[in-house]
């Protein structure tokens, strides 16, 4: 057994639970513990990468805008190498699409969103079939985010602050006793006044280990393949392309990821992804595009999990005294990371 009481424990070491690991190593004594050997094993190493400030609901667009100033100018020390660079994303339809009118009512000065012409749009992406090519939209303020930078950024600084990072600590069972939470991880025993549950699809079931009212969480299975370039063209510079109605890809370190935007409700799991999703994505893939497939360089499925109001849950739960919930970052966790964890932990300093 642990003697030693910490202010926090963290449990889960993906984006969520580093970067608030972070936030508190500031002001207090903090533990992370994660269930893999590597942190970053599930949705925080599957993602698309992507920083798309107009995408989620109302909450999690104005959440997205407070964060882009962290990802321009992180705390001094926390990375070498710029957290976001260029991509804009285009929405293409087939047909008039009431789609690509909500989406340019988004637009905002910081975010603009405006029309592009057919020719424009098929400069822009030249694997597009003109003849599918109907209507546009252009948002120049999507960019790609480094993830691994991010994360990493967030861990060191964890360890620099003085945080303990206990990896292959899955946490097996908590208890709240005499004012302490007791956590059951890696056959030890560790001791806390507070517990942020950042377990991301696990959180329910973490709940409940902790008899805490479950937020009805629903992880979503999101498939995503890479594929190689159509010879001749130079793709790096083309910005993320969305379908309306079909899938949505974008230049991935000299090939194309592609994704069906896929939403399968599944149980929390390391999560592979299906053969017929992908089958049917590469079908769709050549018929709509100019992209041909002979192999499939890459493969993958990641988990985002919502709640039913598709928002973050940011909160103490209402039953177990000290058990925060940072959950259901669905599909934004990433660019929501720096404005959820400087939030959650100035709620949990203040009553810490
Ligand atoms: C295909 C795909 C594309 C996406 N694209 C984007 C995007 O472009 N932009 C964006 O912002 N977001 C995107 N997302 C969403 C983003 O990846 C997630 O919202 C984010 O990674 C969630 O991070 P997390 O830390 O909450 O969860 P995770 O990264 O899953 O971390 C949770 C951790 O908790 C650990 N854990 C679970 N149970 C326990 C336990 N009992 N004890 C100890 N540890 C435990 C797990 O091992 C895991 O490491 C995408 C997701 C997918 C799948």
């Amino acid at each position: 057994m642990s003697q030693k009481i910490f202010d926090f424990i963290v449990i889960g070491a993906g984006i969520s639970g580093a970067s608030v690991a972070y936030e508190l190593a500031e002001s207090g004594t903090v533990a992370l513990l994660e269930a893999e050997s590597a942190p970053g094993y599930h949705s925080t190493g599957r993602s698309a990468a992507l920083f798309t400030p107009n995408f989620g609901s109302p909450e999690v667009c104005e959440i997205n805008k407070v964060s882009e100033a962290f990802f321009l100018n992180p705390p001094d020390g926390f990375c070498e190498t710029p957290l976001l660079s260029p991509r804009g994303a285009l929405t293409v339809a087939r047909s008039e699409d009431d789609y690509l009118s909500s989406l340019l009512q988004l637009s905002s000065e910081q975010s603009p969103i405006y029309t592009v012409s057919k020719a424009e749009a098929l400069e822009l992406a030249p694997i597009l079939k003109p003849e599918l090519v109907h209507q546009a939209v252009y948002e120049p303020n999507v960019r790609d985010i480094d993830v691994a930078t991010l994360h990493q950024g967030y861990l060191r600084g964890f360890k620099h602050r003085k945080g303990e990072l206990l990896l292959k600590h899955k946490v097996v069972a908590l208890q709240h006793k005499a004012d302490l939470w007791q956590v059951n991880a890696g056959g030890e025993v560790y001791h806390c006044k507070q517990v942020i549950n950042a377990s991301g699809a696990w959180a329910d079931q973490l709940g409940e280990l902790a008899k805490a009212k479950p937020i009805g969480l629903i992880p979503k299975r999101r498939t995503a393949i890479i594929v190689k370039t159509p010879r001749g063209l130079d793709l790096n510079a083309m910005p993320l392309v969305d379908f309306v109605g079909g899938a949505y890809l974008k230049p991935e370190a000299g090939n194309i990821m592609v994704s069906p935007g896929d939403e399968t409700p599944v149980e929390p799991q390391d999560i592979q992804p299906d053969d017929l999703e992908i089958a049917v994505l590469v079908d769709w893939l050549e018929k709509n595009t100019l992209i041909t497939v002979d192999r499939l360089e890459h493969s993958w499925a990641g988990l985002r999990s919502f709640v039913e109001d598709q928002n973050p849950v940011i909160r103490y739960d209402h039953e177990q005294e000290g058990f925060f919930w940072l959950a259901a970052q669905g599909g934004y966790g990433i660019m929501m990371a720096p404005t959820l964890a400087k939030r959650a932990a100035s709620l949990l300093l203040a009553s810490g």
